[in-house]
């Protein structure tokens, strides 16, 4: 078999964790396995860059970024490749651009084009295990890139898909993916399955415990996904086709996204043309824009309200300068975004109603709402974020 295994940050956070990750890819190598490791820097490490760098600049070159980011990972890929081969399991860590992992030009989220599966194979057969970088690759001129937080998940499942893997094991600090974020809701429950499809609602609503483009790649390629701990032998969560599970449950799991910011624009001039140049200028700045409220105009203005990662916030500021499209703008990064997520809500009437209940029931104001087939998503003000987890998992019984 070939397998793909991914190690996380916490799982890789200590030197002891790292020999552990060491005995653990050794297994698998030595019970006749060909063996892909994908890393993440140490846990803390990817964040203390970004802080070193905004300590000189709030708004730091993406390019520099990615220079300074992507070094965490090679930190990490070369002491598993030392720590192996000092075990005596011969082993070489490769950045993103040995491997060949090649991306857009979008620094700090850039998208994989092509993996030239002949640079990880030529080690495979010479024996080697082979440790790769995460989160990293090279644009067509040549410069390092990185893809986006989280990326780790994304280089490993991409690999899987390119070499025709076997299995791809995502190893992180959790036992699988569980109904909410067994941190906030500790009556959360494992779930032994779920489908491509849930699994990227949940990831792109704040469930980081996968990052939500290497679920699109897993479901686009059909790799086999699978999310386990590093610290223990529990089987783990299994992402598969929907035809796969048996019973869908209506709703499968509540997310929290506390990376969210609210933008307003007050007495926005009402004639056509004008939300395109708004939403426009955003998609120019690479801005990924969520919900978009738009209410009933008189005097001939509306008021505009959207929200943008909270990351992207200050770039989103600039942009709204340079357009200058309303009297006024209003940010406020003090709200989260709770969702339901569920197939089963394809074919159930009342659901939505049942998560707006048990918020009010709480006190708490919904500030913006969106629904698709599958998803009921709430801006709500930060500080009930967590409650409103624990009341939407209550109400829907998901730890029965
Ligand atoms: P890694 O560093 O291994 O990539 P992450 O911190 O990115 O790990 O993701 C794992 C974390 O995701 C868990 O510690 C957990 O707090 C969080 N999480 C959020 N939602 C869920 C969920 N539905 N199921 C499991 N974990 C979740
Ligand atoms: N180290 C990167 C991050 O913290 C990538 C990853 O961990 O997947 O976002
Ligand atoms: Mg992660």
């Amino acid at each position: 078999m070939l397998v793909v295994q991914k190690y996380g940050g916490t799982s890789v956070g200590t030197l002891e964790r790292i020999e552990e990750v060491a005995k653990r890819v050794s297994k698998a190598k030595a019970s006749g396995n060909d063996v892909i490791v994908v890393v993440s820097a140490m846990s803390g490490e990817t964040n203390k860059l970004v802080s070193y760098a905004e300590h000189f600049s709030k708004t730091p070159q993406s390019r520099e970024m990615d220079m300074l980011l992507s070094s965490g990972e090679r930190v990490t890929s070369s002491l598993l490749a030392i720590a192996l081969s000092a075990m005596g399991f011969p082993a070489v860590a490769m950045s993103g651009r040995q491997a060949g992992i090649k991306t857009d030009k979008f620094h700090t989220k850039a998208r994989i084009e092509s993996i030239d599966r002949l640079c990880i194979e030529k080690e495979l057969n010479g024996g080697n295990i082979v440790i790769v970088a995460g989160f990293q690759g090279v644009t067509e001129l040549g410069e390092v890139s990185t893809l986006g937080r989280g990326g780790s998940d994304l280089s490993a499942v991409a690999i899987a898909g390119a070499l025709d893997a076997d299995l791809c094991e995502i190893y992180t600090d959790v036992d699988g993916v569980y109904t909410t974020d067994p941190r906030i809701e500790p009556k959360a429950k494992k779930l032994d399955k779920i489908s491509y499809d849930e699994m990227l609602e949940l990831a792109s609503l704040g469930a980081k415990v996968l990052q939500t483009r290497s679920v699109e790649m897993a479901k686009k390629l059909n790799v086999n996904l699978v999310t386990r701990s590093s610290f223990n032998d529990n089987e783990g969560t299994m992402i598969t086709k929907e035809e796969n599970i048996m019973e869908q449950p209506v709703v499968s799991g509540v997310a929290l996204d506390k990376n969210q910011a609210r933008v307003t624009l007050r007495k926005v001039v009402d004639k056509p043309g004008i939300a395109a140049i708004i939403f426009r200028k955003l998609a120019d700045e690479n801005i990924n824009v969520d919900m978009i409220i738009q209410n009933v105009g008189h005097d001939g203005t509306t008021n505009l309200g959207f929200t943008v990662p909270q990351n992207e916030l200050e770039r989103t500021r600039a942009a709204m300068e340079e357009i200058n499209a309303s009297q006024t703008v209003e940010y406020d990064s003090d709200v989260v975004k709770v969702s339901i997520v569920g197939v089963g809500m394809k074919s159930h009437s009342g659901v939505a109603c049942t998560a707006f209940d048990t918020l009010s029931k709480e006190g708490i104001n919904l500030e913006m709402i969106s629904t698709s087939e599958i998803k009921v998503s709430m801006v709500i003000a930060a500080k009930y974020g967590e409650l409103a987890v624990r009341a939407l998992h209550d109400a829907y019984e998901l730890d029965k």
